[in-house]
């Protein structure tokens, strides 16, 4: 019976390979590889010459055949294009496919972008979730950010550049104002951790086009809030009100000040209204 490795690889910068994950990919006799042509890259750079295979998100399934086959003769090794393989990318399959064969499954730590951002990014560590991309449409992303919404847990996200400020508009409308760290290409030469309110941080990508690759990772429900009385949040919905604030940004933004959710604020709002 072989052992499937699972070999974690640099996420930008060379020199976060493991001496081990180097070993393990020489001594394997095969790499599966999300993209051969860039694993390539990386096995030259280390002098490593195992022959590589394709394993993506479209043959992800007809490969397992291959792969279990050369399991039951020699040990393979599994890399993603970065980071750790499994973690939003391929490889759930073959790991659950391979322990039902019988093999045994290693794993050979290193980076992985959405842990270490959630490190740097000065929030809670100790209870976080990990939501991989969010929802590619505002109509489906609110929705989902509101199942979130109350939870007392840091939330660590993906993000491509060019929906970088639309989700940032809807963290902010739906979870009000929160702390939140934006951490792009981590460990490249270009890397920025910006931090503060979302609305700042968005500001921030307003003005400087978001390039590269990007982790959110957002305060949870309580952090730097302590939950203001009934009576004061009443106060701060009448006020706004009396002003014309518009329901949807008065909830937005007393969520993000009062410790209340932006549901709970919207809902004292609607209570509220008449009586101004
Ligand atoms: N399995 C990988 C890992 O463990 O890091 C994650 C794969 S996921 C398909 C790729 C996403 O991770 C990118 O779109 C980006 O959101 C994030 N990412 C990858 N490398 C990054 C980096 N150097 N800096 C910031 N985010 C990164």
């Amino acid at each position: 019976m072989g052992i499937l490795y699972l070999v974690a690889t640099p996420i930008g910068n060379l020199e976060d390979m493991s001496p081990r994950a180097v070993r393990i990919l020489r001594q394997v006799s095969l790499i599966a590889a999300e993209d051969t042509r860039q694993t390539q890259k990386l096995l030259h750079h280390f002098g490593i010459s195992t022959p590589l295979v394709s394993y993506f998100e479209h043959n992800k399934i007809s490969r397992l055949e291959l792969i279990l086959n050369r399991l039951n003769e020699d040990d393979v090794a599994l890399v993603s294009d970065a980071g750790t393989p499994t973690i939003n990318d391929p490889g759930y399959e073959l790991v659950r496919a391979a322990l039902a064969a019988g093999h045994s499954v290693c794993p050979i730590p290193g980076p992985s972008a959405p842990i270490t951002a959630l490190a740097v990014s000065g929030l809670p560590t100790d209870a976080f979730l990990y939501l991989g991309y969010l929802p590619r449409k505002s109509a489906e992303r609110r929705p989902f950010l509101e199942t979130v919404a109350d939870l007392p847990y840091t939330l660590l996200c993906l993000e491509v550049p060019h929906r970088l400020l639309a989700s940032l508009s809807d963290l902010e409308a739906v979870l009000g104002d929160r702390t939140m760290a934006a951490a792009r290409e981590l460990t490249k030469i270009h890397e920025q951790i910006i931090r503060g309110p979302i609305s700042r941080v968005r500001a921030h990508f307003e003005q400087h086009e978001p390039r590269g690759e990007f982790v959110l990772v957002i305060a949870g429900k309580t952090e730097n809030r302590e939950r203001w009385a009934e009576e004061r949040i009443i106060q701060a919905i009448r006020a706004g009100l009396t002003t014309g604030e518009s329901s949807s940004r008065l909830a937005a933004r007393l969520a993000g000040e009062s410790g209340w959710t932006r549901r709970e604020v919207y809902r004292l709002i609607q209570a509220n209204k008449e009586k101004v």
